[in-house]
């Protein structure tokens, strides 16, 4: 069993945390929030007053913090602590770049290091069921492994430094297009007087069909688990969905990618937000479709 440093607590890390305290892991937490390092103790975290007191004689440290600012500066404090060949994992989804920046800091202090971004929202942080999209060495994702399945179910190597963050927010970009779509049809059905289930009958097993409809479908009736069923309750915070979706525009910027689906999701789910909805499920934008027609 190693002992693990976890650094950033809240409603993603403390329950990864928990999990790995639950497969016999040493865990060492910090937060900035002592509420939230409070609440980890309760699930059998180790509370340290500050990220040097969690990270020394760690063989691995976990980062889930808020964006790339934040862990570049966490990890510029942890690297400062951590010996030599000690395992860096940060799964917070951040941009392509500071991620990237992240990997040299590491390789600059000795240090093995892992860009591990998860879906699978709250839900899966509990139920120790995310799935984790890695970026780094082999040595690294080897390492890693067996610690990131206390934590989910699927573990996939993508490729070299940053590819892990490149793999979510290209698979949250197809995301947010696609829920944007699956809404606008609906809004068109109902005009078109053609039921919610009728149009879920058809698309959900033809060339229509995607996660979007079959799993997550944003009316209530056809899929009784989605969050339509529950007045919009996340599910995945619309809010989430604006971050993934401006980190993926700044990626396409950066690396020259033409996404202009992607950029149009982006505006849509900002004015969403704008309208005070950052806190519903995001397929509650069908609402605002309904009210533009
Ligand atoms: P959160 O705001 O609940 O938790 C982040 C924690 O980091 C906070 O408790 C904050 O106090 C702490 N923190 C910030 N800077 C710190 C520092 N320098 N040192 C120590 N602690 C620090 O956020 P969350 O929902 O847990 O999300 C974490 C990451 O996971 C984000 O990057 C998010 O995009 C990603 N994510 C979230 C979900 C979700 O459903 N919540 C799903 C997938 C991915």
């Amino acid at each position: 069993m190693a002992r693990i440093a976890f650094i950033g607590l809240g409603n993603m890390g403390g329950p990864m945390a928990a999990n790995l305290v639950k497969s016999g892991h040493e865990v060492l937490g910090f937060d900035l929030a002592a509420s939230v390092l409070k609440a980890a103790e309760e699930s059998g975290v180790k509370p340290a007053s500050h990220v040097s007191q969690a990270v020394k004689d760690a063989e691995i440290v976990i980062s889930m913090l808020p964006q790339g600012r934040h862990v570049l500066t966490a990890w510029t404090d942890i690297l400062q602590s951590a010996a030599q060949g000690t395992l860096v994992i940060d799964c917070s989804t951040i941009d392509v770049e500071s991620s990237r920046k992240a990997h040299e800091m590491a390789k600059a202090a000795s240090c093995l290091s892992l860009d591990a971004p998860v879906s699978g929202g709250t839900g899966g942080a509990s139920a120790g069921t995310l799935t984790f999209m890695a970026g780094g060495a082999d040595e690294a994702f080897a390492k890693a492994k067996p610690i990131l399945e206390a934590m989910g179910k699927k573990i996939v190597h993508c490729g070299e430094a940053g590819a892990g963050q490149a793999a979510k927010i290209c698979n949250n970009m197809i995301l947010g297009i696609s829920m944007v779509g699956v809404c606008e049809a609906f809004v068109l059905a109902e005009k078109l007087g053609l039921s919610h289930q009728a149009l879920f009958d058809v698309a959900s097993t033809s060339s229509g069909q995607c996660w979007s409809i079959n799993t997550y479908c944003p009316v209530p009736g056809p899929v009784p688990t989605s969050p339509a069923n529950n007045s919009y309750k996340p599910g995945f915070a619309a809010a989430l969905m604006l971050k993934d979706l401006r980190l993926s525009q700044e990626a396409a910027l950066a690396s020259g990618a033409s996404t202009p689906l992607g950029a149009e999701a982006a505006q849509l789910f900002a004015l969403f937000e704008k309208q005070g909805n950052g806190g519903r499920d995001f397929s509650a934008i069908i609402e605002m479709f309904r009210e533009k027609t």
